[in-house]
């Protein structure tokens, strides 16, 4: 500000304040308001002499006052700015946004500046709150993440069935493996197989051996647990990896899951089909000295479902 100015100046200055697309709120050191432009009188529905006198909080209950004075205090204690950030709080105060974007964001996101003003004695008398509105910059990002974050999804799940996919199905398991070194944690493998699919897939057409698929898929996903691993390792064969389950679970598990997708009826024309899993389960142990290991001993489990006349589970033998 020039060190002479008249009151001219002060009313540019004034006008200046009124229709900046900010918001501009000055209060004294008991929080009672004094300023409040056109942006705040816009959004908040309340004119400059409705708020004249209230306190910030009166005005808006919603900010969190514990927080919020201990912030504007060091503000006026150390004489510098204080900011409060969209990413780490939303907002300060609840204002609808007028934004025409997506269902995301219906409050505004807010940045906000605290100044703290000093009287010509050089004493901080009053604070001045300045509150952007970020809500677009703050859309456009939560946007993107999600974005990201269905990608990343993607890229590990198989599109015929949502299960993982074997890549990165395999990396949990040796991630698996090694917690088990660590930390002594039972775990166990459950692998299986469609019995005769591509007998199936030659009668009835590929396209319904898909809608198996995906109901095996299904199923399977159904019976397991939020924390276990449900990939789909090859065409028509499935892994599940159960941690913190020893064998006799893991073959609980897997019968439960037998009797469901035998139980299953797939319509087809006027017929209703049938299909059935071969099942081989083996739990991790001391002897194995890699996850492969633990696949090899429930494959050769499943082996031998198919070998005893399928529609079974084998459990594998501890060698
Ligand atoms: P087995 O009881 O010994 O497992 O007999 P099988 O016929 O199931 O065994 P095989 O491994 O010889 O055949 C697997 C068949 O699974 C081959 C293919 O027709 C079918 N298949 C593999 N992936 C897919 C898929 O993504 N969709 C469909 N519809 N069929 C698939
Ligand atoms: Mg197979
Ligand atoms: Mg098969």
């Amino acid at each position: 500000m020039p060190a002479q100015f008249d009151i001219t100046e002060l009313h540019w200055l004034l006008d200046v304040v009124q229709s900046i697309d900010v918001g501009v709120v000055v209060m004294d050191r008991d929080y009672q308001i004094d300023v409040w432009n056109s942006f705040m009188e816009n959004h908040s529905g309340l004119g400059a002499d409705e708020v004249a006198g209230r306190t910030l909080f009166d005005v808006f209950p919603e900010i969190e006052r514990n927080w919020f004075s201990r912030k504007v205090e060091t503000a006026v204690m150390l004489g510098t700015r204080a900011f409060t950030i969209w990413e780490q709080r939303p907002n300060l105060v609840h204002f609808k946004s007028y934004q025409p974007i997506t269902g995301l964001a219906d409050e505004m996101y807010q940045n906000v500046t605290i100044l703290p003003l000093r009287s010509t004695s050089g004493v901080s008398d009053h604070v001045c709150l300045i509150i952007y509105d970020v809500t677009s910059v703050a859309v456009n990002k939560r946007q993107l993440e999600s974005a990201n974050n269905q990608l990343q999804e993607l890229a590990l799940r198989d599109g015929l069935t949502g299960l993982l996919n074997r890549r990165y199905w395999e990396q949990c398991l040796e991630q698996e493996f090694s917690r088990h070194q660590r930390y002594e944690h039972p775990a166990s493998l459950l692998m299986f197989d469609i019995d005769h699919f591509k007998n199936f897939n030659d009668t009835y057409g590929h396209q319904l051996g898909d809608e198996v698929i995906r109901e095996v898929a299904r199923l399977t996903r159904l019976f397991a647990r939020e924390t276990d691993f449900a990939g789909r390792y090859g065409g028509e064969e499935f892994a599940v990896l159960l941690p913190d389950t020893p064998e006799d679970g893991a073959y609980q598990f897997a019968e439960r899951l037998r009797k469901a997708i035998a139980a299953l009826k797939i319509p087809h024309e006027n017929m209703i089909l049938h299909v059935t899993i071969s099942l081989g389960v083996a739990e991790l142990n001391d002897a194995m000295l890699n996850h492969t290991q633990l696949i090899e001993a429930a494959d050769k489990a499943l082996y031998q479902s198919k070998e005893n006349g399928r529609n079974r589970t084998s459990v594998a033998e501890n060698d």
